[in-house]
């Protein structure tokens, strides 16, 4: 019976996405055994269904629509993965943390290049939250697969052990001290 997988963006850039599919031909092997329920990158899904065996979710948490999510995506799910270093550790964007949520929004929507030029849009835009942070921050995470972004092959591998039943051996070391 194939696995039931969900993968969704939270604060990131879409590149842990692209790096499952920089598998190529190696994703013949992965996807048969695979059925993809939930990604909003593929498809544009109304609700995240029951009964998922593994979530796959990049990008940390950076607004209150991103916690709700996660806290039904954990609900919902048998494995939750932190996928890439934004998820994990709150990576790339976790640099908006040197500012506060004012500062952030006073410098995008000043600029010559929006056009509600100083007006923050209040409906618009899910509320942020007081910093970005890490998905482990809000929910029990089961794996880490670290990278920004993870390579494909550490990506297909976690897979197939999940698949097969098995532990995925992941990298322990958050830094490389080689
Ligand atoms: Fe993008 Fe890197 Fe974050 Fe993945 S870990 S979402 S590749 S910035």
């Amino acid at each position: 019976m194939a696995v039931k997988v969900g993968m969704i963006q939270l604060c990131g850039c879409s590149g842990c996405h692209i790096s499952l599919l920089d598998l190529h031909e190696k994703l013949l092997e992965v996807l048969p055994n695979l059925e993809i329920v939930y990604a909003p990158i593929i498809a544009d899904p109304k609700e995240i269904p029951e009964g998922i065996d593994v979530f796959l979710v990049e990008g940390g948490v950076r607004n209150e629509h991103d916690e709700h999510l996660l806290h039904e995506i954990r609900e919902k799910s048998k494995i939750v993965i932190a996928w890439g270093t934004c998820a994990a550790y709150g990576g790339i964007p976790g640099l908006a943390n040197l500012y506060t949520k004012e500062e952030l929004l006073n410098t995008v929507y000043s600029t010559d290049s929006t056009e509600n030029k100083g007006e923050i849009p209040s409906e618009e835009i899910p509320p942020l939250t007081e910093y970005v942070k890490p998905i482990s921050d809000y929910i029990k995470v089961d794996y880490v697969i670290p990278g920004c972004p993870p390579t494909p092959k550490m990506i297909a591998d976690a897979i197939i052990a999940l698949l097969n039943g098995e532990e995925p051996k992941l990298p322990t070391k958050i830094v490389c001290d080689e």
